[in-house]
């Protein structure tokens, strides 16, 4: 059992003071914010069972840890996670249901069927979206007539508390000197703990971290304009539409990539970092309208196949 950093109820309802500020901003965001809602509090009550449970993250040698970074993996490519499938698949199939009902319809219903059917394994797929596999996960989908997007979604909704423990439990807090250097020496764009590109940059007396809302993880990058991407020189501006100052995009000319940047006083907690992407949406549209993107994730080098997102249905 993890101690939670902090109380869930507490966030729950930063979360939704959160929640009512962005309708009253943007009545035309009320239906995401609907969804959303139902869907964080889903999770968070995973997250809880989770706290509740026996389930603990692997716990990792300081030493393996700093070996797997120097080599310039993400940890969660290279260790794999016993799941807690009898907390997880429920949730995974309520995900679903609330999808289904938010619009997604048959195509959330579909994805239901086929992983209660077993013509889909559970396990395998939720291990494939841990380690980020997202080309395993689009081609099962395409074998089986499911919608790829829908179904990397649902799977990352359902194990990001996996990953979000994992990640707290391994590089926050009390962590070991040698982690702790080999964190700041980390150089990349994508996130130490999972791979993921970060989903936000935080700017805080001029860094900028960069924000992981798969795990939850944080992380820096020598300069505060780099691109997380490509690692060229980026710039970090305010959108001409903006009236909110501590709102900014930093794009880059050499692969036309942004990320979004909000000015905070302490780190988002991982709750509220879906809701402040959100909140964002204005940033998005401005960056698209300049032809500016976010890159698909890094592909992973090929691995054994019994880890691969496993479709069951050719199986004997
Ligand atoms: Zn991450
Ligand atoms: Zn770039």
């Amino acid at each position: 059992m993890n101690q939670p950093a902090f109380s869930l109820n507490v966030l729950l309802r930063r979360a939704d003071a959160r929640w009512r500020q962005i309708e009253a901003d943007r009545p035309d965001l009320t239906d995401a914010v609907t969804l959303q809602r139902a869907l964080v509090q889903r999770i968070a009550g995973l997250t809880a069972a989770i706290e509740d449970s026996d389930w603990a993250p692997p716990n990792l040698e300081p030493t393996t840890i700093v070996k797997t970074l120097r080599g310039s993996h993400a940890l969660l490519h290279e260790h794999p996670v016993a799941l807690p499938m009898s907390l997880l698949e429920p949730a995974f199939h309520d995900l679903c249901a609330i999808l289904a009902d938010s619009g997604a319809g048959d195509a959330a219903r579909h994805i239901h069927d086929v992983v209660r059917e077993q013509r889909l394994d559970a396990t395998s797929l939720l291990n494939a979206s841990l380690a980020r596999r997202q080309s395993n996960i689009r081609a099962g989908a395409v074998h089986l007539d499911l919608a790829p997007d829908l179904l990397w979604l649902v799977a990352e909704l359902t194990v990001g508390p996996i990953a979000q423990d994992f990640q707290r439990s391994t590089l926050t807090g009390d962590v070991d000197s040698a982690v702790r250097e080999t964190l700041d020496a980390w150089g990349l764009g994508t996130c130490p703990a999972c791979g993921s590109w970060p989903a936000l940059g935080e700017s805080l007396h001029g860094d900028v971290t960069l924000r992981c809302s798969f795990c939850g993880g944080g992380w820096n990058l020598p300069t505060p304009a780099c691109c997380p991407y490509c690692l060229s020189p980026g710039v970090l501006h305010n959108p001409a539409s903006s009236d909110q100052p501590e709102r900014q995009l930093l794009s880059c000319e050499a692969c036309c990539g942004y990320l979004k940047v909000v000015g905070v006083t302490e780190p988002i907690p991982f709750v509220l970092l879906p809701i402040e992407d959100l909140a964002t949406t204005a940033l998005d549209v401005d960056a698209m309208a300049r032809n500016l993107v976010r890159p698909p994730l890094p592909e992973m080098a090929a691995k054994p196949p019994d880890d691969e997102c496993q479709d069951t249905s050719t199986a004997d």
